[in-house]
């Protein structure tokens, strides 16, 4: 059992672990420079792992990261963004996962970030169940603020990038521009933009939305490959 109030809070690598109204958080010591940061929000499985329809993570020999995360997020750092994980992880009040199997998940794939030179700052896990109408459960944006907690963020400035709908409201009701990933686009979709890949959403986001002059835009190419 984890608790920071008395006693001191329990380190796992770089991060302090905490659990409090059902938020899993995992924050970095070193946070960097003090004040508002911009930030990419992640939603975690199809974004930085890989994410089978109706099947849950539930041990680390499921956890598959996804082609070329590593360096898109290693190329966001260095453009100066703070990386901030947000989950929802009902597979822990459904019984399908335990609590500390998702801290040990967590505490591998971010050291795993980490050693390949792209540090996540934050991830935070909303450990609801969808009938306990909790207030951090996306589309619901608490998770976006806990994190803002932990680590000041000019949302104005900031994107979150996720493979479902419920992300992209997330993003959208913290004003955040949001990023739609899945392999082909839907417009019924509100994202500011959508992309197949967490790569090719990060070229968009460091370019500036300028388009590149080798590869065809997402939402212009509608062709099938
Ligand atoms: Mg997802
Ligand atoms: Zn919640």
């Amino acid at each position: 059992m984890i608790q920071k109030h008395n006693s001191a809070p329990p380190t796992r690598s770089d991060y302090i672990v905490d659990i409090r109204q059902g938020v899993l958080s995992f924050c970095r010591l070193l946070q960097g420079p003090p004040g508002l940061m911009p930030a990419v929000f992640l939603d975690r499985d199809g974004v930085v792992n890989r994410h089978i329809p109706g099947e849950y993570v539930t041990r680390w020999a499921e956890f598959k990261i996804l082609p070329g995360v590593p360096t898109a997020l290693q190329r966001l750092r260095r453009a100066g963004f703070r990386l901030l994980i947000v989950s929802n992880q009902a597979a822990v009040p459904k019984g399908f996962l335990k609590r500390d199997e998702l801290i040990r998940i967590t505490d591998i794939s971010l050291r795993k970030f980490r050693d390949a030179g792209a540090d996540v700052d934050g991830a935070f896990f909303c450990l609801h169940h969808p009938n306990e109408d909790c207030s951090c459960r996306k589309p619901k944006p608490g998770l976006l603020r806990v994190a803002a907690d932990c680590f000041p963020t000019d949302f104005s400035k900031s994107f979150l990038i996720g493979d479902s709908i419920g992300d992209i409201l997330a993003g959208a009701a913290m004003a955040c521009r949001t990023i739609y990933l899945a392999a082909k686009p839907d417009a019924s979709v509100p994202a500011t933009h959508q992309a197949r890949s967490l790569s090719e959403a990060v070229r968009w986001i460091i370019s500036d939305q300028t388009p590149d002059s080798d590869e065809p835009r997402y939402k212009r190419s509608t062709r099938s490959q």
